[in-house]
């Protein structure tokens, strides 16, 4: 090679091959030189050169035997060699790639880079390990590539590179991954996936199990929106378009919601709170991710909580919660309109800022031990308003603890109840004063007069009371009206009270019934003076809706203690005195003469007699039957107690009732009735089981004792199953209102299959709407509205009301008190179901009604 300069100054490069010629003797007789211009590929050459020399990657070259032919410096730097020709010309595999990582020996077959150019081929290759000079080995990625000459292969160029960092980045990356998926995979929220398209590209477990899948194989690859976003909370269809969820990748936001809900597989939905971030690679949007936990405890709680708090301030009581150290931590509305303090300036202090000061250490005591034994305390205490006024309250204080049992709060829940004292101020001046004349009653009579008779005693004088009843105060009430009769006994009670002194006692018992006490009196006469000068004002009319009445009272007149020595006794010989009055004629006085008590002794002669007749089983009871209007046959009997006296013969309750009741003997009486109009009823149910037996009971006997177990027994006895007996009881409207027990004890007879019947029906005070509330079967009207049916238009309105209204009810209407044909023609045209009656039959005995329920004839 040689060089030199060009015409234009820049030096060239030749190469030249100098060929001999020689002549027959063998000298050499010319040179040919053969001159090539090298300048352009000496210039390719040093490229080449530099940018080996500068490239990042080692290069080495081999020929066929793998011989290193040339290697660059990056080479030599990564392999730790210092001089070239420590590799130049030897054989590279067996330097740099005879091991494994883990040193096993790699042969030369296996090695990829001899393979190369065995088979002509580029390897790319990066899990193998290149040994270096110093014994040390890296991770390489080489890459070679076979050199063709000729279109034979004369050896290879390898570029490769340490990838030990990059491995160990491959790795933590691939760590971190792994983590990220375990983190996933473990956390309790749902995560899942969606690429461009809103496709589930991954879900997590915790995902699944809260939308409800299985695998995730059910959702990976499905529009996600579809299957568990389809819907709003209120159920309506949610669009893809308006999804917030899609618009996270769809235009690159981050949403967030915890007022929706997601759908499960089964189509029940669950109230999600949830985030959704877009996934961007290379600065686009190619997916999203959403996080979603169900919150449906928490927004049930904070509904509770709502309603609880809408409660809280919403209910009339008066609520205060204190934590466990009694310091108040939140009150009401109602507490602030009660008290007069509002929650900010009763909240953190103890609630003995309203304490009355009207109960003692003791109270509060008591009250703290029953709270602690009993978990509550309830009851009256005063406490004091904001501006000192002090109220009663009624007060429920109880305590909550929590799930170890330790006290966390005290709640106490007052109510005003100074209203209802007020009120019960007013009733109690309601008990002892007649509503109807403002007069003193009963109760308050009473107490004044034992007041009267003690002063009397002490002072020795004598007073005088005087009982009055109005003269046909009855028929007053029966033809004016109701009304009118409360309006008349008014005037009555506003005349009395003029008659007398001031410090004289006007009171009235009941009905008619009025008394006088007249305190510290010198003479008997005295009180007859006054009752003249009464029986005098009440000789004018009095005028009610313009209609003039006159009444006037008879009066009976007792003197303490002449006459009595007790106030009872007191009470009943004036009462005596009384009836005297009225058997004597009316409008007029009477004193309480000694012959007065016969009529107290016959009472009690009667009493007598009663229990007599009990033990020798001298009642008996007669039947009266009742027809069925249509068929004109028997629909049963109606058992009416008979006394059958050994002197006076037959005699009817109306002579005895009064006194059984009075002193309780009609208990067992009524025992006896039951007893053995239960047996008369089973002794017809083979021949006549269509026949209902009625027997009548007085208000006591529903009132007190066990009825339905009476009941009960005597069906038991007789060996009849509830229902077997067609039995019905006759109760008058007044006993029926009375309590909540006589109503049970009807419900618990009803059930024994016992009809209940209301007796005397039109005569008292009840309206049939409030019949609809009891368990009835019946309805009998009274005869006294049978009387003067058809003839008077008012009874027969009447009559026809209550039978249509009896009909709407689904009750059964029987009239009683029939008498004429006429009466039953108007009843069944009005389409009554039975009727009872002398005009079919009077009370017979036992043995004429079997005649009569036998032939089944009553009307000839
Ligand atoms: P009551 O329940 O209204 O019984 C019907 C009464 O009306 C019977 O009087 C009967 O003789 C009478 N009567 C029946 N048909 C007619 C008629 O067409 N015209 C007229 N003017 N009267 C008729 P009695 O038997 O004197 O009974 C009177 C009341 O004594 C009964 O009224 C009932 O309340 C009561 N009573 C009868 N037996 C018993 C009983 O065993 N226990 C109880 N607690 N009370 C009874
Ligand atoms: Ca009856
Ligand atoms: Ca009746």
């Amino acid at each position: 090679e040689y060089s030199h300069a060009a015409p234009d100054g820049k030096e060239r490069f030749f190469q030249a091959r100098l060929v001999p010629e020689f002549d027959a003797q063998g000298h050499v007789e010319a040179v040919i030189v053969v001159s090539r211009d090298i300048t352009a590929l000496r210039e390719a050459r040093a490229r080449v050169r530099m940018i080996l020399d500068s490239v990042g990657e080692g290069v080495y070259g081999m020929d066929v035997d793998g011989n290193c032919t040339f290697l660059n410096p990056e080479a030599l730097r990564l392999l730790r060699y210092t001089d070239a020709h420590d590799l130049l010309g030897k054989n590279l595999h067996a330097i740099l790639h005879h091991s494994h990582a883990d040193g096993t020996p790699l042969p030369d077959g296996e090695c990829r880079i001899q393979r190369a150019f065995r088979e002509g081929r580029d390897y790319v290759v990066d899990d193998e390990v290149f040994w270096r000079g110093d014994g040390t080995s890296f991770a390489v990625s080489y890459h070679s590539r076979p050199i063709l000459k000729n279109r034979k292969i004369a050896g290879a160029v390898v570029t490769f590179t340490d990838i030990t960092e990059r491995r160990a980045i491959e790795e933590a990356l691939r760590q971190s991954e792994e983590r990220f998926r375990l983190l996933i995979e473990s956390v309790a929220e749902g995560v899942f996936g969606v690429d461009k398209r809103g496709n589930c590209i991954f879900i997590n477990p915790a995902g699944l199990h809260l939308l409800g899948y299985d695998t995730a194989g059910e959702l990976i690859g499905k529009p996600i929106h579809a299957l568990i976003h389809h819907a709003m909370p209120d159920g309506t269809t949610c669009r893809e378009d308006h999804c917030p969820m899609v618009q996270a990748f769809l235009e690159d936001k981050d949403f967030y919601s915890d007022n929706d809900r997601l759908w499960r597989r089964d189509n029940s939905s669950f109230d999600v709170e949830y985030r959704s971030h877009p996934i961007r690679r290379n600065g686009t949007v190619v997916g999203s991710v959403t996080t979603f936990v169900d919150i449906s405890e928490r927004k049930r709680t904070e509904r509770q909580l709502r309603q609880a708090a809408t409660v809280f301030d919403g209910t009339i009581e008066a609520i205060l919660i204190t934590d466990a150290n009694r310091n108040i931590v939140a009150v009401n509305r109602a507490y602030t309109t009660i008290t007069g303090f509002t929650a900010e300036e009763v909240v953190g202090k103890n609630p003995r800022l309203q304490k009355s000061g009207q109960h003692d250490a003791a109270f509060y005591q008591s009250l703290w031990e029953t709270l602690e034994r009993d978990g509550q305390w309830q009851g009256e205490i005063w406490n004091r308003r904001k501006n000192g006024e002090m109220f009663p309250a009624w007060e429920n204080i109880s305590v909550v603890k929590d799930d170890q049992g330790h006290i966390t709060n005290y709640v106490a829940v007052l109510s005003d109840i100074s209203l209802i004292k007020k009120a019960e101020e007013q009733l109690r001046q309601l008990a002892h004063h007649d509503a109807l004349t403002g007069l003193p009653n009963r109760l308050a009579f009473a107490a004044t007069l034992e007041q009267a008779l003690q002063r009397a005693k002490r002072h020795t004088h004598k007073v005088a009371l005087l009982f009055l009843d109005l003269d046909h105060f009855k028929r007053i009430n029966d033809t004016l009206g109701h009304i009118a009769g409360d309006k008349l006994l008014q005037v009555v009670g506003a005349r009395l009270k003029r008659c007398v002194r001031a410090e004289d006692s006007v009171a009235r018992l009941g009905g008619d019934e009025f008394t006088i006490i007249l305190d510290d009196i010198a003479h008997p006469e005295d009180a007859a003076i006054l009752a003249n000068k009464i029986l005098e004002a009440f000789r004018k009319p009095i005028t009610i809706d313009d209609r003039e009445v006159v009444t006037s009272p008879s009066i009976g007149i007792s003197i303490f203690p002449d006459d009595a020595g007790t106030a009872d006794d007191l009470a009943k010989t004036a009462d005596a005195a009384m009836y005297q009055a009225k058997d004597r004629g009316r409008h007029t006085y009477e004193f309480y003469t000694k012959e007065l008590t016969s009529r107290a002794l016959e009472h009690l002669a009667l009493e007598n007699a009663l229990r007599q007749a009990l033990a020798k089983k001298q009642f008996v009871l007669h039947y009266q039957p009742f027809l069925d209007i249509k068929t004109g046959k028997i629909a049963g009997v109606e058992a009416l107690l008979r006394w059958q006296h050994p002197e006076r013969g037959l005699v009817n309750p109306d002579m005895f009732l009064s006194v059984a009741e009075e002193t309780g003997l009609i208990d067992p009486i009524g025992d006896w009735v039951l007893h053995e109009a239960c047996a008369q009823a089973a002794a017809w149910r083979a021949g006549q089981p269509h026949l209902r037996v009625a027997i009548n009971l007085s208000g006591r006997q529903i009132l007190d004792g066990d009825l339905a177990g009476t009941v009960q027994a005597t069906m038991k006895e007789l060996g009849l199953c509830p229902g077997e007996l067609r039995l019905e009881i006759e109760i008058t409207e007044r006993t029926l209102y009375t309590t909540e027990r006589s109503v049970e004890t009807l419900r618990q007879l009803r059930a024994l299959g016992v009809h209940i019947a209301i007796d005397d029906f039109g005569t008292g005070y009840s309206s049939l709407s409030q019949l609809k509330r009891l368990p009835v079967d019946t309805l009998k009207i009274d005869r006294s509205l049978m009387q003067d049916v058809p003839e008077n238009p008012g009874d027969r309105a009447i009559a026809a009301a209550i039978i249509s209204l009896g009909h709407t009810m689904d009750l059964r209407v029987v009239a009683e008190g029939v008498e004429t044909r006429a009466q039953l023609d108007f009843l069944e045209a009005q389409g009554c179901d039975e009727a009872q009656g002398f005009l079919f039959s009077k009370p017979v005995d036992q043995e004429q009604i079997r005649r009569l329920v036998e032939r089944d004839a009553v009307m000839a």
